[in-house]
């Protein structure tokens, strides 16, 4: 109301002075009383035309995207503009803010591991972040407002999407076909569904082989103690003659320890999962450890091969002794256990020049894996010939121990072998765990590297 008199007020203002002005001049200028009257109408006029431009330019402001000031005009129309102006740019500001916060929280999800999609009332995108774009194979833009079933059509995810029943997860293979994606579906709002989707595939594979190693464990436990069984129900029933009794309590020996060495394999990688990394700086004698694991394979071999030892004196490694010892007893067990009687094995322990590396080598020439097996070697139970391993008191553990202590030590297992020609199997221990102790006495060697070669890691 004050607004409205004070405008009122100074219209009425400008127009007096401007009937004023013209009144004063018409007199100035000597003019009769019908000039005066008419100078005193031309200044109200040029008043109201004042105020009248000044009222359009704040109009053609409005009218326009008020990218620029307002019109720096004085009185009314100034004052309108200058607060219809500060009202807009405030509005300004806080839309400004609201959408950087809305940015900041479309950035926080999508950081998160989860794939996040959302879908209005018509299972139309709304929004995905890039996790859920992978999982579901959308593209986040290009795929806005298209119908979710008609881009991902999996059977069960359709199903459950259309099912209202989203107590449970639901899990499906990615349209790319490798990965297993898991879909929780929530919702929200006035029928829209929020759908958090997640990769399960390592969880899956997990989960497989935990499986599939209860499975074996099972199956390697049950077959000596079914013959143990058998020959426990023999004895039972039938008294074995002087001559039987020698020969069935082999077997049973022989049994036993095939369970004992099984328990005892699988308390060593139990122990080897749960124990901390190896220190780098409590330094181990490599040659007397390596002079060890090599006197005790001339006592498994019994004379029946041909074993000879290369060890570079003065080179020392950094780990765990009876974790080195157990990998190296390993592979040279291996190498006695598939070289047939008369064969060679050789032993080596050296320094590779070309990186630093220290090697343990161990070389035979029995009866050799085919290319395909190498890269499964040191998977748990895998054999290639499962008879002759366990005829040779084997448990298929070995290797998947020698690869463990070795990537604890931070090195790889190498590997060539050919059919009928032998094999090389080759424990790499990385250069800053080894230390060459009398530099000046020791010379290194080197170890080829061929290119044909496995590395497990
Ligand atoms: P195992 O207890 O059966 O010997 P490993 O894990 O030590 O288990 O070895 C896995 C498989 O690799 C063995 O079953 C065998 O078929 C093969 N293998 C390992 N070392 C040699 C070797 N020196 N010569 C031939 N085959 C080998």
């Amino acid at each position: 109301m004050n607004d409205a008199f004070s405008r009122v007020l100074s219209l009425l203002f400008g127009l007096a002075v401007g009937a004023g002005l013209g009144w004063v001049i018409g007199r100035w200028i000597g003019a009769s009383g019908w000039g005066v009257a008419c100078g005193a109408a031309a200044g109200v006029a040029l008043a109201a035309s004042i105020d009248a431009v000044r009222a359009e330019r704040l109009m053609t402001w409005l009218r326009g995207t008020q990218t620029q000031p307002a019109p720096r005009d004085t009185g009314f129309w100034g004052e309108t503009g200058y607060r219809v102006e500060k009202a807009l740019r405030g509005r300004e500001q806080e839309a400004a803010a609201e959408r950087e916060r809305l940015a900041q929280f479309l950035a926080a999800i999508d950081a998160s591991p989860n794939g996040v999609l959302l879908l209005d009332a018509d299972e139309r995108i709304e929004w995905c972040n890039a996790r859920a774009a992978d999982h579901f194979g959308l593209d986040p833009v290009r795929d806005q407002r298209q119908l979710v079933t008609n881009l991902l059509r999996a059977p069960a995810f359709v199903n459950h999407l259309q099912s209202a029943e989203y107590e449970a997860p639901i899990e499906f293979t990615s349209p790319r076909g490798r990965t297993t994606i898991q879909v929780i579906v929530r919702p929200y709002g006035a029928g829209q569904k929020l759908l958090l989707s997640q990769d399960v595939t390592d969880r899956e594979r997990m989960e497989s082989m935990r499986r599939d190693f209860v499975a074996n464990v099972s199956h390697e436990i049950r077959t000596p103690l079914t013959v143990l069984a058998g020959f426990v129900d023999t004895l039972a029933s039938v008294p074995l003659s002087a001559t039987e009794q020698p020969r069935v309590l082999a077997l049973m020996r022989q049994q036993t320890q095939r369970i004992q060495s099984l328990v005892d394999d699988l308390l060593t990688l139990a122990q080897l999962e749960g124990s901390p990394r190896p220190s780098s700086d409590q330094w181990l004698p490599g040659d007397a450890l390596v002079a060890r694991v090599f006197a005790e394979a001339e006592l498994l071999s019994a004379g029946h091969h041909e074993l000879s030892l290369d060890a570079q004196p003065g080179l020392d490694v950094a780990g765990i002794e009876s974790e080195l010892t157990s990998a190296m007893a390993n592979l040279l067990g291996n190498a006695v256990r598939y070289t047939p009687d008369g064969g060679r094995i050789a032993v080596q322990w050296l320094l590779r020049a070309a990186d630093g590396c220290a090697v343990f080598e161990v070389r035979d020439n029995g009866i050799g894996i085919a290319r395909e097996h190498l890269p499964r070697l040191t998977e748990r139970f895998y054999r290639v010939d499962g008879s002759r391993s366990r005829e040779t008191g084997g448990t298929g553990l070995g290797l998947a121990i020698v690869k463990h202590v070795v990537q604890r030590h931070g090195g790889e297992i190498e590997m060539q072998s050919e059919p009928g020609k032998g094999s090389t199997f080759r424990l790499v221990l990385p250069a800053a765990r080894v230390r060459v102790r009398a530099a000046s006495d020791v010379k290194a060697q080197s170890v080829a590297t061929p290119a044909s070669l496995h590395r497990d890691r």
